[in-house]
């Protein structure tokens, strides 16, 4: 498996925001561009006055159009490099960090480390993990309670539900309430139909037969955690990973904000067999403008 760059190294091949936008181009675009407006090949050049390329024919191509980096006046050079710091780390990045190897404004730093999460989590999708074939992973659902306690002192922790591929995909949803009713429709959203689903034996998860899944339960209350198949160590593993790098990367992260950090630990957990890729992905999954 290749070896993620340093960031140092990083720096030092994408030195400057032309060299940025001209990567952004080729990856977005092709190497090869053929213009769709005059059909020539391989005409474009950059623009000296804009960061932009035009064919010999007029027509102009923005690489930037479409990804957070339009329309701001943060260089180039600087998105990449937050956008690269995301990927190799296992516990996620702080706005903080970013502000100290960067040297943007601690509020610049929050805004693209947002930008950023936000998309991680649109370019991972939402498609529903698990599957009924015979092929079909086997899943393991949860609920997790995040946070503690208000300004009042009021429990006001975040409810999380989450459903784990083994050897798979990972799935997140901040839940609106605690209830079964809730945890029904996420499972339902989250989880394909007919999908061998494994989780404790809490309440919220009794309606899965009726729903049509394959549905089996440790009763963590008696102290069994694993019988034979049946265990929910992978999503528990999922959950202690979050927690503990939210812990120690962000101290604390609002429920408002939560599930895009969710998002962020998906990307990467979904992403973690081929670590460098992950920058790569981001940089070629930008909608086309
Ligand atoms: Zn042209």
């Amino acid at each position: 498996m290749a070896k993620s760059m340093t960031l140092k190294q990083f720096q030092a091949k994408f030195a400057t925001d032309d060299v940025c936008l001209d990567h952004l181009f080729k990856t977005r675009y092709g190497i090869v561009t053929i213009c769709p407006k005059c059909g020539q090949y391989d005409t474009f050049h950059k623009l000296a006055k804009m960061p932009a390329y035009t064919c010999n024919c007029g027509h102009h191509i923005h690489p930037m159009a479409g990804t957070p980096f339009q329309s701001t006046r943060t260089p180039l050079t600087t998105w990449f490099q937050v956008m690269y710091l995301f990927t190799p780390s296992r516990n996620g990045v702080s706005a903080k960090e970013v502000q100290r190897l960067t040297g943007v404004t601690y509020k610049t730093a929050w805004r693209m480390c947002n930008l950023i999460r936000q998309y991680m989590g649109w370019v991972d999708g939402d498609a529903p993990v698990g599957g009924s074939g015979p092929e079909a992973p086997i899943v393991e659902a949860d609920q997790m309670f995040f946070g503690g306690r208000d300004k009042l002192g009021h429990d006001d922790k975040a409810v999380v539900f989450g459903a784990v591929e083994r050897q798979g995909k990972a799935i997140t949803r901040v839940a609106q309430s605690r209830g079964t009713f809730t945890a029904s429709k996420h499972v339902a959203e989250t989880i394909q139909e007919g999908s061998h689903v494994m989780t404790d034996s809490a309440k919220i998860f009794r309606n899965l037969p009726t729903q049509g899944y394959k549905h089996e339960t440790v009763n963590h209350d008696a102290k069994e955690y694993v019988r034979g198949l049946v265990h929910t160590n992978s999503i528990e593993s999922f959950w202690s990973h979050i927690q503990r790098s939210i812990k120690g990367t962000h101290i604390w992260v609002s429920k408002k904000h939560l599930q895009t950090y969710l998002h962020e630990f998906e990307y990467r957990h979904n992403l973690r067999h081929q670590p460098q890729s992950m920058f790569d992905v981001l940089m070629r999954s930008f909608p086309k403008a």
